[in-house]
């Protein structure tokens, strides 16, 4: 039987451990921290995260969709407050069924290693990859060599596994980018009463310039408050050195957040601050025997909420090429290689495009109003235009393929807010002719279907 080894316990390299365990394989599973299931049974604070349609179908061609709706909480929109404390309500999707799923990542990761150990994998704890040595089949995890048939690395953003492979082709290049601002984690506790302090079912957003602040909420009735704030200048993290500037900031610009936050001040300062890049790779691959996926393939900046999503597509992706091709790891690897990587650079562009929207354009009138246009049209026309949020975060369709249409999209939704104040006076007959010339032949080339992934139907495998 083959055996593989995977370098890296956190989300993608636990599910994945799982899923070839689950096909018959041999795996271990070696990770450079300690287990997290020891250090807090309900894996402790953590920074929230969106599980959407890539990563529902992964889990359902695994099937353990289930287990996974039992730890999340549904977001079905995004609510804006003004700093005036007014508050806006969008949306996510065409009607309430479609939905975001919130989820803790350390409980997620927490469900994906006992789901993983439960069905037979080795995981070895405080054993960090190396070296590798792939033509020979061996890898070294603290000091120790450790042969294999087939390795993964998903490691993570600073993956040793990519450093291995770089070292190893000469002709490969990676590029690691990071962004202007950082991030802190917060918290906002339950009510007294056990009950969410705002509404539940929205991912909440104080967009503030080049600043802003997010809540997800967790099962026990808190939110996880992300903080995202430029590393230095006015208003950043370099100028917040006291609890005093802490409170004049929020003060300032978070107000309404306030009443529900009793402890934003020690929580900024006792919170580590986290850094945000891109990572990209030019090989996800090495001959018939390495494999890259998740951040350390393609770390993305988190503004879309699909870095995770996408590492589980990767597995989906992997597990469709091994049933078109069984053992024959060449072909899954450079077939995993030439489709999956686009898609990788696509959400890395496009989250890097919504860190700029979620920045400022979320208080652009001009912005607002195309958003408004484009709920109208694909609600008017369901079928034959859905936009490009619905696209990443509902339906299977590629990233590469979402992120072309989103150009065309630009295109029709810019002529239909032209000379218009308020949503009420789009021109719909405009608007059908405009998607009947521009869109629907994008549709009918690229051969894709708009329609939503529906949650436990059987995974439609890539072609
Ligand atoms: C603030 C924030 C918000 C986010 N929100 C979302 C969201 O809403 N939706 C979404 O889909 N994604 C989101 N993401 C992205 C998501 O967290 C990552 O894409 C995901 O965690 C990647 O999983 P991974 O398993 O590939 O990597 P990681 O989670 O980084 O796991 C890598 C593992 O490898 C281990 N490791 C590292 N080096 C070695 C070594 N040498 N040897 C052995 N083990 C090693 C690490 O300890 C770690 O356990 C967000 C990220 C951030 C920072």
């Amino acid at each position: 039987m083959e055996k593989i080894v995977i370098s890296g316990a956190g989300l993608v390299g636990a599910f994945w451990a799982l899923a070839l365990k689950k096909k018959g394989f041999e795996v271990e599973l070696y990770e450079k921290r300690s287990d997290m299931r020891e250090e807090s049974a309900d894996g402790g604070r953590s920074i929230n995260l969106i599980a959407t349609s890539r990563a529902l179908n992964a889990f359902t061609a695994v099937g353990i969709l289930e287990d996974i709706k039992k730890i999340v909480v549904p977001v079905t929109g995004r609510m804006m407050h003004s700093l005036e404390g007014e508050l806006t309500y969008q949306p996510y999707g065409r009607d309430e069924s479609e939905c975001n799923y919130s989820v803790s990542r350390s409980l997620l990761n927490i469900t994906l290693l006992n789901k993983a150990e439960e069905a037979g994998v080795k995981i070895f704890f405080s054993h960090d990859l190396e070296s590798l040595d792939p033509d020979n089949g061996v890898a070294k995890f603290a000091g120790r060599e450790v042969s294999f048939d087939r390795f993964f690395g998903a490691d993570g953003a600073g993956s040793i596994t990519r450093k291995e492979l770089l070292r190893l082709m000469p002709e490969a290049k990676e590029s690691v980018d990071f962004i202007s601002s950082d991030y802190k984690e917060l918290l906002m506790p339950a009510t007294k009463e056990g009950d969410y302090p705002i509404e539940k079912k929205a991912l909440h957003i104080w967009p503030r310039g080049n600043h802003f602040l997010m809540a997800l909420p967790n099962l026990d009735g808190s939110f996880t408050m992300t903080m995202y704030l430029p590393k230095t200048g006015e208003d950043s993290f370099e100028t917040l050195k006291t609890k005093e500037d802490v409170t004049a900031f929020f003060e300032k610009y978070y107000k309404s957040s306030i009443p529900h936050m009793p402890d934003f001040a020690d929580d900024y300062f006792e919170n580590p601050q986290g850094i945000l890049g891109t990572v990209r790779m030019s090989h996800w691959a090495y001959k018939d025997k390495v494999a890259l996926m998740g951040d350390a393939a393609h770390a993305v900046v988190p503004f879309f909420g699909q870095g995770m999503n996408c590492g589980m597509e990767d597995c989906f992706y992997l597990l469709s090429y091994m049933e078109k091709y069984g053992n024959d790891w060449a072909k899954i690897f450079s077939e995993y290689d030439r489709n999956q990587r686009p898609n990788g650079n696509a959400i890395a562009d496009m989250a890097l495009e919504n860190f700029i929207e979620m920045q400022s354009k979320v208080a652009d009138k001009k912005f607002l109003l195309k958003k408004a246009i484009e709920h109208k049209i694909e609600n008017e026309f369901p079928t034959k235009y859905r936009a490009r949020y619905g696209m990443v975060t509902y339906t299977l369709i590629p990233y590469a393929t979402a992120k072309k249409a989103g150009l065309i999209q630009q295109e029709i939704l810019e002529e239909l807010a032209q000379g218009i104040e308020v949503v009420e006076q789009v021109d719909l007959k405009k608007a059908e002719t405009l998607i009947d010339e521009k869109f629907v032949p994008f549709v009918n080339e690229t051969g894709i279907t708009l329609d939503r992934y529906q949650e436990g139907e059987t995974p439609k495998y890539v072609s």
